[in-house]
């Protein structure tokens, strides 16, 4: 098999960890590529390991996200989901993951679920990770009383994107990773993308997203944004908050990916081959951000 090559790609969650800083970025992008062969180097197969941790609030909305997947699924087959059974399911799957990951099994298996609390031994008591599957229980259990769901459900199950139609495509010559978490086609022939939250909402980070989502419409579907409806489904309060949308928003989508890639790429040693040096990437001078960084433990151990 042809070795990996490390490519330039865009994606969010890439912007926000340059965002956050550039160090982390590039310890999470570069310096732990490799580092899935358990015989690399030391020092990358540390790296590698740090860059798979998720905190708790990251574990549950990914437990739910994959939950809602596989009900819309069993939807889309034409069954019922039984909720509370389905959720009794869905919280026993959690309590195997995080009793892998208090063993510490990710450090031998770094795709299995590594919790930022376990490897940096944060001091939680019982009642916070009760709370945590309580909190997935109720995004769930909000998620089955969505009106948004009923109106889902009686469309066409072969108009549903559950796993996307695609998930990168070209932008201006990058590779881009944007795909809304679902979408479907109404009867009146408008489509419909969603996001789930199951955190706080920040209003701006949301606007950016699901401009992200639009421009996946027009770029991958050919779908104009006059024939798209974004909302924004938080499942904790529950609310669906739908995004107002134009022409000239999906322009300013576009200014701002372009301004984030050029931002990313300027620090690369040699752009054309994504070559990029550690040095070359500054350390955050925002303490609060290296206290929940996934890599203190290797960049700022002091840090408590
Ligand atoms: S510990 Fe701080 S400086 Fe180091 S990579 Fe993390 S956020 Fe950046």
């Amino acid at each position: 098999m042809a070795d990996l090559v490390n490519e330039f790609s865009w994606s969010r969650s890439r912007d926000a960890t340059f965002q956050d800083c550039r160090r982390k970025y590039y310890l999470h992008y570069y310096g732990s590529w490799g580092g899935w062969d358990a015989g690399s180097a030391p020092d990358v197969r540390r790296l590698y390991v740090l860059k798979q941790l998720a905190s708790r609030q990251m574990w549950a909305g990914r437990i739910v996200h994959d939950a809602i997947e596989m009900a819309l699924h069993i939807y889309q087959q034409g069954r019922e989901v039984p909720v509370e059974p389905f959720l009794e399911d869905v919280i026993e799957r959690m309590r195997g993951e995080w009793r892998g990951s208090r063993d510490g099994l990710y450090r031998e298996k770094p795709k299995t679920l590594a919790l930022f609390e376990h490897e940096y031994a944060v001091d939680l008591k019982r009642e916070a990770w009760q709370m945590l599957s309580q909190n997935v229980k109720t995004c769930l259990r909000n998620f089955f009383r969505l009106p948004l769901l009923g109106d889902v459900r009686k469309t066409a199950p072969e108009h549903w994107s559950i796993e996307h139609w695609s998930k990168v495509f070209d932008f201006e010559g990058t590779p881009v990773w944007i795909a809304p978490d679902f979408g479907f086609w109404n009867d009146a022939g408008r489509l419909t993308l969603v996001d789930w939250k199951t955190g706080a909402s920040d209003a701006d980070a949301t606007a950016f997203q699901l401009g992200c989502y639009a421009l996946y419409a027009r770029d991958v579907l050919g779908v104009e944004p006059a024939k798209v409806d974004l909302l924004e489904a938080n499942l904790r309060e529950p609310t669906v908050t739908p995004l107002a949308w134009d022409d000239a928003r999906l322009g300013e989508i576009r200014e701002q990916l372009r301004l984030s890639i050029r931002a990313m790429r300027a620090y690369l040693m040699a752009p054309d081959a994504n070559q990029a040096r550690m040095e070359d990437f500054e350390r955050t001078e925002e303490l609060r951000i290296c206290r929940w960084c996934n890599f203190k433990a290797v960049c700022r151990p002091e840090v408590p």
